[in-house]
């Protein structure tokens, strides 16, 4: 049986209903370029809300069934639509459970898209979730930050260069910035310019 991208594409929309726009546009990036490889993706949860974190979380606690989740409610970037779920498929259609080479190949994969993968995580290995925090952590989500429009314009996987480094770090010793993901927007990245530019200016005399 095959299955093409199309479909697999179409499956994942139903799922992705609710996540932000930049990270569903990633999963179906990511939905994609796995298929190149021959690797099949489905994505099994997206936005999960608090209410249903917290009846996840009851399971195996305050109600019958097996753990399956440390995070209560708002707990969980999939509370806030940043995360979502994928399995990799069976040549037959069955969903793959086991984590094998085309799991792990996901996870580069999205890894390379600017997305954070659970697979890397040390105390508890997560292996299906994909997250993009936007430099938010859940307690900034609790108190109801939200990703702005201009994180809109994040390059994935964004290098520094040595001169930007430089730059950042002078911005920092003189309080401009507390130079926390400077990669994060290419407008915040631009501005910063500008205002180096200014500072440069001022010091070499020719704004006074
Ligand atoms: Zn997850």
């Amino acid at each position: 049986m095959t299955i093409g991208l199309k479909e697999l594409l179409e499956k994942a929309e139903k799922k992705l209903a609710g996540v932000h726009p930049t990270v569903s546009a990633k999963a179906r990036q990511l939905i994609s370029l796995a298929y190149k490889e021959g690797i099949n993706v489905i994505i099994t949860q997206g936005l999960r809300t608090i209410e249903e974190q917290n009846a996840l979380y009851a399971q195996g606690r305050t109600k019958p069934g097996k753990i399956v989740t440390n995070a209560r409610g708002g707990y969980s970037y999939h509370n806030f639509g940043l995360a979502f779920d994928f399995a990799v498929l069976n040549a037959d259609g069955s969903v793959n459970w086991n984590v094998d080479v085309k799991w792990k190949r996901v996870g580069q994969i999205g890894k390379s898209l600017g997305l954070e993968w659970g697979g890397d995580w040390k105390d508890f290995k997560d292996y299906p979730h994909f997250q993009m925090t936007f430099g938010l952590s859940l307690a900034d989500l609790r108190a109801g930050k939200r990703p702005n429009i201009k994180e809109e314009t994040k390059v994935a996987g964004y290098q520094l260069s040595e001169q930007e480094k430089k730059m950042i770090e002078e911005l920092k010793k003189l309080g401009i910035t507390d130079g926390k993901n400077p990669e994060r927007t290419v407008n915040q990245l631009y501005l910063w310019k500008v205002v180096y530019a200014v500072i440069k200016s001022i010091r070499e005399g020719k704004i006074k």
